[in-house]
This record gives structure tokens, sequence and C-alpha cells, in this order.
């Protein structure tokens, strides 16, 4: 369980100086079924070619055991500007919250 402070002092690349930022868990909008790289993807499972689509999860990661973290995605808000960006190093965590 990672904690992650409701406001952090991060250098802005729009001020080009360090600020007070708001942190923010950004949320992944979906994705258009249309879209061409889905339509890529259902052609490969629709006919399909050598071993994919892959059927058992830990064939794809090669006998390894599947990793239960993932890479959260974190957007910072300069309070000096108002715009938004994401930071260079992101965290890697099952489980986070932001107080
Ligand atoms: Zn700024």
């Amino acid at each position: 369980m990672v904690t992650l402070p409701k406001e952090m002092k991060r250098y802005c690349p729009h001020c080009d100086s360090h600020q007070t930022h708001i942190v923010k868990e950004d949320t992944k909008r979906s994705t258009s079924a249309m879209s061409k790289k889905h339509r890529k993807n259902q052609r490969k499972i629709d006919k399909g070619y050598g071993s994919f689509p892959f059927e058992d999860p830990s064939h794809r990661s090669r006998g390894r055991k599947n990793p239960t973290s993932e890479k959260k995605d974190l957007k910072l808000k300069c309070k000096e500007c108002g715009k938004s960006h994401k930071p260079n190093d992101q965290i890697r965590a099952a489980k986070f919250n932001i107080e």
C-alpha cells in the first residue's frame, strides 16, 4: 500500500520552476471499438497465428509469476498556472491512495 500526499512540490515545465502541485489519479478514457489499434488486434484474434491468442496467462509471461502491481498514471496540476502534466517517474504499486 502506497500513500501519496495531496499536494507535492514538483518542477512545472510551463512555469519553468518548482511549484506546489495537486496530485490526482489519471482516469483512462474508454477506447472506441472502431479504432485502428482495436481493429488490428481483433483481426489477429479472429484469424490467429502461431500461438496467438494466448490462452494461459502464465504462458504470456514466460512461466514467471504474473505481477499484481501495475504502473499508476498520475496527474500533477500546477497551482500557479493551472496546467497539468504527467510526472517523469511513475510509481509501481498494487494499491495506492492519495491523502
Ligand atoms: Zn505551472
